[in-house]
């Protein structure tokens, strides 16, 4: 069943959702906590409500990460001085294969935070079927400040001080936040230094297409946003849009992910009315040129001010009258202050974690639905994984090949994410009397098949 029986659904859809609302009305005046291990916590348990038979350890052993790395070391930067930086690299999962996920630059990284995105990741690749279990990695750092040489450094520092934690066969990094291709070539080049004699370009994705770097991959995050847009609407749910074509959309962050989804949904007809980074953003009501708007920040470094748009705040952005909100940036930026006000009918998480669970159970009482993050943004990792594998045999596929593989993962994944919901709706499967969201939904396929995958192994020893 790929569409909805509308008239069958609604109704019971409805009066569901209404029995839940007095439930929800006094859980939302509750203070959020935005602490990323308790949000990640929050999903999962809420999410193993409706995993059958999973057995108590179980649930302990995949709510907390297999391994958390926590590396300091010292750099000499340009000026002469010696300073100090903090790294972690955290492993959560490794039933699947071995882990995979980016490594982010930021001064505000946490070890918290690095926790709830491995855990993702473990999600993320169960959920569009990956040979892959979950990682991250994350380096407290202004990258906007530190010359290029200085990045370099610091990158080949912590990549030694991970030494034999990371491997082709063992540990993956790909970029995130502020880390991009380059930095996933002098990360091959110090593991390639410190294992000579080996074949180790699988030890990292999102490398230079000259490095072994995959086609398709630095589009695939974005593009897959778009191919799970257009598989949901596909199915509509939203009767007035059942295409991308003519949608308003807004997007936050203007980076790999968010500049590339912007230029996608462009081309099939989207009508882009902002975008924004971490300066600000703009705005055109009868909508922006992706590539002009492309041009000019990678002469300013930045989308503000950019000829006949209105600068606005991130926060207005956010709370546009739009029909696409794509959350492209940092995480917790739909939360209880505003998720309110948010006009959108459909948030589309490019972003990892960008939405509090507060913020989730305000969204779908209002009736606006929102795609998962899991599912997404999980083009980024099936490409990583097609580079992975070209790597391994030495060869190099095309952008339509590695793009349209992508795409058949990502519609299947969308497919069994809302197959699964639908049998929720229809009283197939047992709703506790609350109807799952897509969110919660996907988690359940991936907790399953990660609990099943623990089990059939048979636990060692
Ligand atoms: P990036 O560094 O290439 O771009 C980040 C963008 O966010 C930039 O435009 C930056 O200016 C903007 N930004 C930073 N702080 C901001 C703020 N406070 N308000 C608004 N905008 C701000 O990073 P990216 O790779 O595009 O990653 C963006 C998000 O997508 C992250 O949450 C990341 O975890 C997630 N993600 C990335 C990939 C990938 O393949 N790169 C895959 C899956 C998920």
């Amino acid at each position: 069943m790929t569409t909805v029986d509308r008239d069958f659904i609604f109704p019971i859809l409805l009066s569901m959702i209404a029995a839940m609302n007095n439930e929800l009305n006094e859980q939302d005046s509750d203070e959020e906590n935005l602490d990323p291990i308790a949000i990640s916590e929050e999903q999962f348990d809420h999410a193993a409500i409706y995993v059958k038979g999973l057995k108590r350890g179980l649930i302990e052993f995949l709510k907390k990460p297999k391994r958390v790395n926590i590396v300091n070391f010292p750099v000499e930067m340009d000026d002469d001085s010696v300073q100090s930086f903090e790294g972690y690299r955290v492993v959560h999962n490794r039933v699947f294969g071995p882990s995979k996920g980016g490594i982010r630059y930021h001064p505000d990284v946490t070890v918290e935070e690095v926790i709830s995105l491995a855990k993702l990741m473990t999600w993320k690749c169960a959920l569009v079927n990956l040979p892959f279990g979950g990682a991250k990695g994350g380096l407290v750092c202004d990258s906007k400040r530190l010359s290029e040489r200085e990045l370099r450094r610091i990158t080949r520092r912590f990549t030694s001080e991970l030494f034999d934690e990371l491997g082709p066969h063992q540990d993956i990094p790909a970029p995130d936040l502020y880390t991009n291709e380059q930095t996933m070539a002098w990360i091959f080049d110090t593991y390639d230094m410190l294992h000579p004699g080996f074949n180790n370009r699988p030890v990292v994705t999102g490398k230079p297409i000259e490095m072994g770097g995959s086609y398709g991959r630095h589009e695939a995050t974005g593009n897959g946003c778009l191919f799970a847009t257009q598989r949901f609407l596909s199915k509509a749910m939203i009767p007035e849009h059942q295409d991308v074509a003519g949608m308003r959309a807004a997007i936050q962050g203007f980076g790999d992910v968010g500049a590339v989804a912007a230029s996608a949904f462009h081309h099939q007809g989207a009508n882009i009315i902002a975008v924004s980074d971490s300066k600000g953003g703009i705005y055109s009501a009868t909508g922006l040129d992706t590539e002009e708007v492309g041009r000019f920040k990678a002469e300013r470094g930045t989308v503000v001010g950019m000829a006949d748009t209105m600068t606005i705040t991130n926060q207005e952005l956010l709370e546009l009258e739009c029909d696409i909100l794509l959350p492209a940036a940092l995480g917790n930026q739909i939360h209880a202050g505003n998720a309110s006000n948010i006009k959108a009918s459909l948030v589309v998480e490019g972003a990892n974690n960008p939405t509090t669970p507060m913020a989730d159970r305000i969204l779908q009482r209002r009736g606006i639905h929102v795609l998962p993050d899991i599912l997404v943004n999980a083009g980024g990792v099936t490409v990583s994984y097609y580079e992975w594998v070209q790597n391994q045999i030495n060869e190099q596929w095309d952008y339509d090949t590695t793009t349209e593989k992508m795409r058949i993962k990502i519609h299947a994944a969308m497919d069994a994410v809302f197959n699964r919901w639908q049998a929720f709706v229809v009283g197939e499967e047992p709703t506790q009397n609350h109807i799952p969201d897509f969110r919660t939904v996907a988690l359940v396929i991936a907790i399953e098949r990660v609990a099943h995958a623990t089990l059939m192994r048979g636990i060692w020893p």
